[in-house]
């Protein structure tokens, strides 16, 4: 596995670092916010580690920023706390497991060899979508025209949508669940995304797929039964 450890203590980092790399991982260690956002931004990593408390910031306002930009890497949250309300915020806000310190470290190459595990089996899945085949692992559309590349944001709109095909989601709904419930911009964002995927089904040659405005509401994903059947 490609690791990323961000962690400031130099003790905890170093520990890691060695621990991990004797277990045959590839690991990089970051000591700030700044340089852990750089890192996601340029490296693609299997799982990652991270720290609550950093110099300049803490973990889980880093981790609300990334999901809510696209990022779906395993994220194992460490805190030298660890209270049960400190876990439960850290996995609503998007971490995939969470070790107080100090820990044990056999127990962590067990929970990050999981998280890896869990994140390969659901990306290599496609999901049947009408006549469509959606491929989460390549952000792909496979239709009767061929594939076509999803944006990080189209993506998750369409998993959003893909989640209740039929059920009528709200813009604001749709919005807090693709960029983040802190999200303070335009709310018309959400309809300029539904017309970009729009754009996205046309191209792919959707004929079974697409996604109906409500007026009022918001929209609906549409997925019409095979004809053969
Ligand atoms: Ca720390």
């Amino acid at each position: 596995m490609k690791v990323l450890v961000i962690e400031d203590e130099p003790r905890m980092s170093q520990l890691l670092r060695r621990g991990l790399t004797e277990e045959g991982h590839t690991v990089d260690t970051c000591d700030s916010a700044a340089r852990a956002t750089e890192s996601v931004r340029y490296a693609d990593y299997d799982v990652i580690i991270l720290d609550w408390g950093l110099p300049d910031a803490d973990g889980i306002t880093l981790l609300r920023t990334w999901r809510a930009e696209g990022l779906s890497t395993p994220v194992l949250m460490l805190t030298a706390r660890g209270s049960s309300g400190e876990k439960v915020l850290a996995l609503r806000t998007g971490a995939d497991d969470f070790l107080v310190k100090p820990f044990d470290f056999e127990e962590l190459i067990a929970r990050l060899e999981a998280l890896h595990r869990r994140a390969s089996a659901g990306a290599t899945g496609a999901t049947a979508l009408g006549d469509l085949q959606f491929q989460r692992a390549r952000r792909q559309l496979i239709g009767p025209s061929g594939a076509v590349e999803l944006t990080s944001r189209e993506f998750q709109l369409l998993s959003a949508f893909a989640e209740r095909p039929g059920d009528i989601r709200t813009r604001s709904e749709l919005l807090s669940k693709v960029w983040g419930a802190h999200y303070e911009g335009d709310a018309n964002v959400v309809d300029v995304y539904v017309g970009y995927l729009r754009l996205k089904l046309e191209t792919a040659g959707a004929r079974r797929v697409s996604i109906a405005t409500v007026r009022g509401s918001g929209y609906r994903l549409l997925v019409a039964p095979s004809p053969e059947r």
